[in-house]
């Protein structure tokens, strides 16, 4: 299979004269979505009502989306389910593999994580008593911090912030070496780069689906549980959609079959059905063609913009195997710089203290659109045009 760029473009609303460069934040809106959705609303919901949960198939809909999300993070099939938000997601996992390893007390993440789940991990050490600890190191340091008291780690392969890149690999070899299990947050590598789960052994994972994989505010998350631990894994989240029979109504867990017992209550319909129409743009994807016009698009970026701006430091890594589909640069304006290119149509977005941050994604961005982007920024950093008080003022959400 050869991937068709210009027919995945043609599959998504991208207004008149902007180049988006942030859908590592959130991916743009799949032309099918909108009729995917109203289908859902007005024929199953409108029409089926409380009988669209069996005839529409709304109940099986998490594991058969879960399925589709496995082939892009190279899990097997039964291993992924949707639901809830990363968030929640991350703190299952970490509940899980917790229990799993009662002797040792110590989750063990990097300072380049997401807060959130970094705070989720915290939550979770103080619900379950004293001798319980985050361990936070940098992310040059995670290899040699796994030792022998560390039960879990927890990883976001892309630095949100860089786009730095874990060798999930190495990573995964050292913890199981150690005795410890792992948990990778996919949240900026699916639908970005290949992953490989069920290759490099991977324990449990999570990751959301509004970024690159397009399903729009809201989007559920998902987790994916190794077989190996699918029927011992048990949820600290023991909802009753999780049960093994939840139409029994009994007033025991117990938890489902294998993945199944990661869900917790009702999915969400209106969300899975926008995102299994995002799924479909994927479909017609080879992940190692992406993978290539990926970095094509970020070697450009790079290049256009350290030969035209010298202001900018590069803040990615520059080899291709350390960093993911982003590109980030620092400068201590970053955030007045930010404003001046999305008043210009180049949307990309800021991350304190000093990170411009651009996302790369060629389902939808082309070469001619870096080049733009490239101009468009060389003459905001030439002319000082972010130098203005408008561009100063932060909003809430950067
Ligand atoms: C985007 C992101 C999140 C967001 O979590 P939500 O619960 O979906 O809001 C969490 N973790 C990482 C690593 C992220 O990149």
């Amino acid at each position: 299979m050869t991937t068709d760029f210009t027919a995945t473009r043609d599959a998504f609303v991208l207004p008149e004269g902007m180049i988006y460069l942030d859908g590592n934040s959130l991916g743009p809106l799949p032309k099918a979505a909108a009729a995917r959705v109203a289908q859902t609303v007005t024929a199953e919901w409108g029409q089926m009502l409380i009988t669209g949960w069996n005839k529409a198939g709304w109940m099986d809909q998490p594991a058969r989306v879960g399925d589709r999300i496995a082939r892009l993070i190279g899990a097997e099939a039964g291993t992924v389910v949707m639901g809830d938000t990363l968030s929640i997601k991350v703190y299952q996992a970490l509940a899980s593999a917790l229990a799993m390893t009662p002797t040792r007390k110590v989750i063990l993440s990097d300072s380049g994580n997401f807060p959130s789940d970094l705070y989720m991990a915290e939550g979770l050490c103080r619900t379950l008593g004293a001798d319980y600890a985050l361990r936070v190191v940098e992310p040059e340091a995670v290899l040699d911090a796994i030792d022998e008291t560390v039960a879990v780690t927890l990883i976001t392969e892309i630095d949100y912030r860089t786009g730095r890149r874990h060798d999930m690999a190495a990573i995964t070899a050292r913890a199981h070496d150690q005795g410890a299990l792992t948990i990778w947050d996919l949240a900026h590598s699916a639908g970005a780069l290949p992953v490989h789960l069920a290759k490099v052994g991977a324990d449990f994972a999570v990751g959301c689906t509004y970024k690159y994989l397009n399903s729009g505010p809201g989007g559920p998350a998902f987790i994916y549980v190794a077989p190996r631990h699918a029927e011992t894994a048990r949820p600290a989240l023991s909802g009753w959609l999780g049960h093994e029979s939840p139409f029994a109504f009994d007033l025991d867990y117990r938890p489902g079959r294998g993945i199944e017992r990661m869900r917790v209550g009702t999915p969400p319909v209106l969300q899975l059905a926008a995102l299994e129409a995002a799924l479909d743009v994927w479909d017609s994807v080879d992940l190692a063609d992406l993978r290539a016009a990926s970095l094509t698009l970020t070697d450009q970026f790079i290049k256009g913009v350290e030969a035209a701006c010298p202001d900018l430091a590069l803040a990615t890594p520059r080899e291709h195997d350390r960093r993911g589909s982003q590109v980030s640069f620092r400068h201590p304006q970053g955030y007045a710089i930010m404003q001046a290119l999305i008043a210009r149509g180049v949307i990309g977005d800021f991350r304190a203290p000093d990170i411009l941050r651009f996302g790369f994604t060629p389902l939808f961005i082309g070469e001619s659109d870096v080049a733009k982007a490239v101009d468009v920024l060389a003459e905001v950093m030439a002319k000082r045009l972010w130098d203005r008080l408008e561009y100063q003022t932060r909003a809430k959400v950067t």
